[in-house]
């Protein structure tokens, strides 16, 4: 008999579940826009040519090799992505009070600034918005951070609760952490507007809030990387602390790589150097050190003018695609008379339409059409085409009359 006898099953992963499932059903017509990565309109992974690019650079530079790269990653990559979202100019970056560290994409960033924040700030707590991607509370718990949730999103005007918001941060305590979507707000698509950002940052501010921003989506939801990092940039012109969790997932297609970027704002180069030293005392017992490639072929677009407009270029491709699909599908409910209000779909941002659809109307959507989606009726707009808009469309009308 296994020792391991008792182990019960776990649960699949409620949003990678989605793609398990979607798998697993032989329909011609199964549509899975569960899964948050870009697809083309040919519903294909798309690797971008300016890596394919710098992937050929570096195939073809015999002097490199596969030797580990410090605990705290490339330098030149981390040079290069704190100038990317904090901006060219920065005076931050200038005053040398910046801490960046080079993390498996995203999560990793996340994960390695919350188990600082856990051994060395003061206050545990940190709010995260309600709804928000569902790997945050787990991050930030098992770092050993205590979860409070902000009100965000109000599902009566599929748009955001800014009143809400503004008295949740007004009454949490002194120095709590909170966590902000830098853009394109997952699952809801709502971010605050400029001004409205402007009156976040003012309370934060006031009630010394530290502000922890995941940018996991900068140039992916305008098409502008400017653009996307002004909430960021916003905060950090102030002079307050902040941290930044930057990943290169959707960006730059690199998803399978985990390549991504954690950033310390400090007060003074003094303070980020020691805040370093003691990153990478959580970062050696983690996994030791990050991984090359990814962090290779960023380095070497970001370097690169030529490379880095090219980019730029394709990132609007992308970008522009997923606010097509937005259109076409608010045309296509229009068209059907579909009842209901479905501006949001063109009003929300980034990857993902927050449809209001609630977790009966998804099943049936997925036992009638083979349309897999998170329960929480969130639709990933980049695994949308012309093609298949029509499907979804009938679908979604079906389901609401
Ligand atoms: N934060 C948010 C809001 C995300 O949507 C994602 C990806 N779904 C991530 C972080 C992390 O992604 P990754 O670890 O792949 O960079």
């Amino acid at each position: 008999d296994s020792v391991f006898s008792h182990v019960v099953r776990a649960p699949e992963d409620p949003i990678l579940g989605v793609t398990v499932a979607y798998n697993k059903d032989p329909s011609p017509v199964k549509l899975n826009l569960g899964v948050g990565a870009y697809r083309t309109e040919e519903g294909k992974p798309l690797v971008l040519n300016v890596v394919r690019k710098a992937e050929q650079q570096l195939a073809n530079d015999r002097s490199r090799v596969k030797e580990y790269l410090p605990i705290v990653g490339l330098a030149e990559f981390n040079k290069l992505s704190a100038k990317l979202i904090f901006g060219a100019d920065s005076p931050a970056i200038r005053e040398n009070r910046v801490t960046t560290v080079q993390c498996l994409s995203g999560t990793g960033s996340l994960r390695v600034g919350a188990e600082f924040l856990a051994r060395h700030y003061h206050q545990r707590i940190i709010y995260i918005p309600l709804p928000t991607w569902g790997n945050h509370p787990k991050v930030f718990t098992l770092a050993g951070l205590s979860v409070k949730t902000y009100r965000y999103y109000d599902p009566a005007t599929h748009g955001l609760n800014f009143q809400g918001m503004l008295e949740d941060l007004g009454s949490a305590p002194a120095g709590a952490i909170v966590l902000l979507h830098a853009c394109a707000h997952n699952p809801t698509g709502v971010d605050p507007t400029l001004q409205q950002w402007e009156q976040i940052r003012k309370l934060m501010s006031s009630k010394g809030l530290l502000p922890f921003f995941d940018s996991a989506y900068q140039g992916f939801a305008s098409g502008s990387l400017d653009a996307d990092a002004q909430s960021v940039r916003m905060f950090v012109a102030d002079g307050s602390e902040c941290f930044v969790a930057q990943s290169y997932a959707k960006n730059l297609g690199l998803y399978g790589e985990r390549v991504g970027a954690l950033s310390i704002v400090c007060k003074t180069a003094d303070v980020a150097g020691r805040v370093e030293s003691q990153l990478k005392l959580v970062i050696r017992p983690m996994y030791s050190n990050p991984p090359i490639h990814g962090a290779s072929i960023v380095a070497a677009i970001l370097r690169d003018r030529d490379l880095f407009n090219e980019w730029t270029i394709e990132l609007k491709g992308m970008a522009d695609r997923i606010i097509s699909m937005r259109h076409q599908l608010f045309d296509a409910l229009r068209a059907r008379g579909t009842p209901g209000d479905w501006s949001h779909i063109i009003k929300q941002i980034g990857m993902f339409t927050f449809t209001g659809l609630n977790s009966e109307q998804v099943a049936f959507m997925t036992r009638e059409y083979h349309i897999y989606m998170t329960s929480d009726g969130r639709i990933s707009m980049a695994g949308l085409s012309s093609k298949t808009v029509p499907h979804l469309a009938d679908a979604i009308h079906a389901a609401v009359t």
